[in-house]
Order: C-alpha cells, then structure tokens, then sequence
C-alpha cells in the first residue's frame, strides 16, 4: 500500500480527532437537561450519540440532538489534547501533505461556518486552506486517514487510504481485525504510523 512515489498525503478527520465533540456534548446536555438521564462517556458505545441516546429514551435523541446543533456549538469545542501540536509539526515535515477532512452535519446551518472558524482559530489561515469537506470520505484520496469512526463507508468500496482508527470514547471497546491499526490519542507513535507508509 501507499503511493507509488511522491509526498505522502495524510487526512485528519476533525470530530473526536482534532476538536472534542463528545465532551461538549455531555457538558452541553448536562447544563441544559440536568434532570434527564445521560450517558456519561465511559459508558458511549458506537459512533451516533445520536442513536444511543434514543436507546437510552426515544425523546432523549432530539433533546441531544438541540445540543450540537445549537449556535456556537463546534466554534466552542475544546482541541483534542496533543491535536494542535501534531497538526503544527506534520504541516512542517518534509514530504507529507496534510488535509483535514471532516464531515459536516446534515443539518448544517452553524457546523460548516463553525468548523472553519474552529480550524483558523486554532491552527491558523494555512489549515483552513486545506479543509475537506465531505459526506463521503471514500472518494477522497490519500495514504492515510485518522479517524474516529470505526466503520467508514462510501461509494468507493475500495478506499485509497489506511483507515487508522483514532481512540474516543465510543470505540475504545472495539477489537479490529488486522491489519487495522489504531492510534490511541496524539501522544501514541502517529510518527511511526506515517514512516510505515513513506516509500521505501
Ligand atoms: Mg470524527
């Protein structure tokens, strides 16, 4: 795998790799829904808290739901620890071109301005030049793709990238079949990740 010859080319999805979407979630739906009941991250299992929550009680879904789509919700999510840092050296290393590559809620009206917002506040002008937007990632292509969701699908079905799972709190309980590969947060080896797919 990885390319013939030339830069590597690495996509960083944004939610729950760059940005922490779960922990704003929780905080939110706490400080607006203190009486109803929660799912507190240790306990977040698959990808939609969407779903969970509905799991949990059919009216919690929307009640979530009011959470991240409100105004101001992704503008205000905290940088996953170490993400700024590893975005500002991989920018600088020799060889590599790095893309953000996110997907945006459908319903879309604060998330897509927020998001670039986000990126230039906390990694500056140069990142927002290299935002991917995309409902399907598939067709996006490149040697490497971190992200947090453990099944990613599209209309391409055979996918130009390594999905490297990025550790959250949903998936942590996953056990992936090999040859997949997870990091576990940015102080886990991202280096060696990308060095194993540079051109021998
Ligand atoms: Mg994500």
């Amino acid at each position: 795998m990885g390319s013939a010859a030339g830069p590597l080319r690495v996509l960083v999805d944004m939610d729950g790799v760059l940005a922490d979407f779960e922990g704003a979630v929780l905080r939110g739906f706490l400080s607006r829904f203190p009486g109803e009941p929660r799912v507190e991250l240790a306990e977040r299992r698959g990808f939609s808290v969407w779903e969970q929550y509905r799991c949990l009680r059919r009216d919690l879904a929307d009640k979530v739901a009011s959470i991240y789509e409100s105004p101001g919700f992704f503008l205000g999510l905290d940088p996953i620890p170490g993400a700024i840092e590893a975005m500002q050296e991989m920018i600088l290393m020799q060889d590599t071109e790095v893309f953000i590559c996110t997907s945006p809620l459908r319903k879309y009206e604060h998330c897509i301005l927020e998001k670039y917002k986000w990126v230039e506040k906390h990694l500056g002008p140069e990142f927002v030049e290299r935002i991917i937007l995309t409902r399907d990632k598939t067709i996006v292509s490149a040697d490497l793709l971190f992200d947090d969701k453990d099944t990613i699908r599209g209309v391409e079905l055979n996918p130009s990238w390594e999905h490297i799972l990025f550790t959250c709190c949903h998936n942590k309980h996953i056990q992936l079949k090999p040859p997949r590969r997870r990091l576990l947060s940015w102080a886990d080896d991202w280096r060696a990740i990308m060095e194993s797919k540079r051109r021998k």
